[in-house]
């Protein structure tokens, strides 16, 4: 039985592979005699299982060994606050703003930190990128803090900013939930990078915080102790029950990506420029189909398209109801816009193959054909 092709923004597509290795797994990992869901956090199967994944990620990002891994829980939306708890010390905080997400970011981190929105796309509707030159950051600020891929709107940084060549000393902070592990993280440009897993890497339940070791310790005494990064650190994400299914499955996701990028004919191309490559070339088919047609249409611009997030608009808006259920006839799911763009959004994620993206393409010209 193949399964139909999900495009969902997150919760999303998860690879088919690894699934069916947790459904192997579920009533009895590695032959202890419990699943995954029932064995003590603290127990020498679990450790090791937190340990493998933890290990993993740190390949696959090729993260430095100054960076600490944490694995914690309540989403991005909870790092809006953990983040400025942690790092501001109550100061001034510089963000960026390129969609719903930033947003959402600044407004949280006011309660905590003198907020200076230095850039933003409002005027333009979230479709392009303010130029890094033009950013008005502050002398003093704690942070930087940018969406690196705006889930909604189909905005993505094709390249993170390089702070120090503007003259600017604070840590970078990264949102990068929706694109983390679909290319390669320049680790020299970020300070803290943060991603919810339910969009390139899991289920839900899981936050994944990267954090480089000399911003630890500097929270407000207010400061959650489960949501302190130097508690969680020293704890070794085990301050409390962490998310240990979550973990497990993050964890067979990348060993995934391992062997991906083990089978993945790219020439020189190693790790995540490898998968980067098959990402690039899945946006590229979708982009130029609907760049060549009359019928539809992308608003963001060009330097600024998301490769995992395509946003796009048919030519008529009366005809979206009849698009969503031939999509779902065709074995296209979860393809509706977010309500707050409108017309449809494709989210092609790892765990999409291009046979996948190559399907929707075929389903988009004979639908134009029909309707043109
Ligand atoms: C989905 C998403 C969030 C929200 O994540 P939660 O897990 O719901 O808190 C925040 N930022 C980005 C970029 C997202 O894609």
């Amino acid at each position: 039985m193949t399964r139909p092709f999900n495009f969902s923004a997150g919760p999303a597509a998860l690879p088919e592979e690894v699934l069916q290795q947790a459904a192997g797994e579920m009533l009895d990992w590695h032959g202890c005699g419990m699943g995954v869901m029932e064995m003590s956090h603290r127990g020498k199967e679990f450790i090791s299982i937190a340990h493998q994944a933890q290990a993993d990620l740190r390949e696959v990002l090729s993260i430095p060994h100054e960076f600490k891994v944490l694995f914690m829980q309540g989403g991005a939306l909870a790092e809006n606050a953990i983040v400025p708890m942690n790092l501001s010390r109550g100061g001034r905080t510089d963000y960026v703003i390129t969609g719903s997400w930033s947003q959402k970011s600044a407004k949280e981190a006011r309660k905590y930190s003198d907020v200076q929105v230095v850039a933003s796309n409002e005027a333009d509707h979230h479709t392009t990128l303010p130029p890094v030159a033009a950013w008005r950051l502050s002398d003093q600020a704690a942070y930087v803090h940018v969406c690196s891929n705006e889930t909604i709107h189909g905005v993505e940084m094709h390249e993170l900013p390089d702070l120090k060549s503007l003259g600017c000393d604070a840590p970078l902070v990264i949102d990068c939930s929706s694109h983390i592990a679909s290319r390669p993280i320049d680790w020299s440009r970020v300070g803290l990078a943060y991603a919810g897993a339910q969009k390139n890497i899991g289920p839900a339940g899981l936050t994944m915080v990267i954090v480089r070791e000399d911003l630890l310790g500097h929270a407000l005494p207010i400061t959650p102790s489960a949501f302190d990064y130097k508690v969680v650190s020293d704890a070794e994400s085990m301050y409390n029950t962490p998310p240990t299914y979550g973990i497990y499955l993050a964890g067979l996701v990348f060993q995934w990506i391992k062997r991906q990028v083990e089978n993945t004919p790219q020439g020189e191309l190693t790790g995540l420029a490898a998968i980067e490559a098959r990402n690039a070339a899945k946006a590229r088919l979708l982009y130029d189909f609907i760049d060549g047609s009359a019928f539809y249409s992308s608003r963001v611009a060009v330097n600024a398209r998301s490769r995992m997030n395509i946003p796009f608009f048919l030519h008529s808006d009366a005809l979206n109801e009849a698009f969503l259920a031939g999509a779902k006839d065709h074995g296209l799911l979860q393809l509706k816009g977010h309500k707050s763009v409108g017309g449809m959004r494709a989210s092609i994620y790892n765990a999409m193959p291009l046979a996948g993206v190559e399907a929707l393409v075929a389903y988009m010209k004979d639908f134009a054909q029909r309707h043109g």
